[in-house]
């Protein structure tokens, strides 16, 4: 059997985002944003980086499903 790559499984953040800037979950910015915990994203493989991101009151318990 062939060798396959394991899927990707990081998602892609805007830099709002990242920056605590939107909603983590949504991408909006312009509703109170409350502290949502952090994600993960991988620079280059191997990689990580750790940001502490924000959620609207929708997303708050949903940003790490
Ligand atoms: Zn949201």
């Amino acid at each position: 059997m062939p060798e396959t790559e394991a899927p990707p499984t990081l998602m892609v953040y805007s830099d709002a985002q990242l920056h605590a800037l939107a909603c983590i979950v949504c991408g909006r910015g312009d509703r109170e944003l409350l502290a949502a915990g952090h994600v993960r994203t991988e620079v280059r493989p191997g990689q990580h980086l750790v940001w502490a991101v924000v959620a609207c009151p929708d997303h708050q318990d949903g940003a790490r499903c």
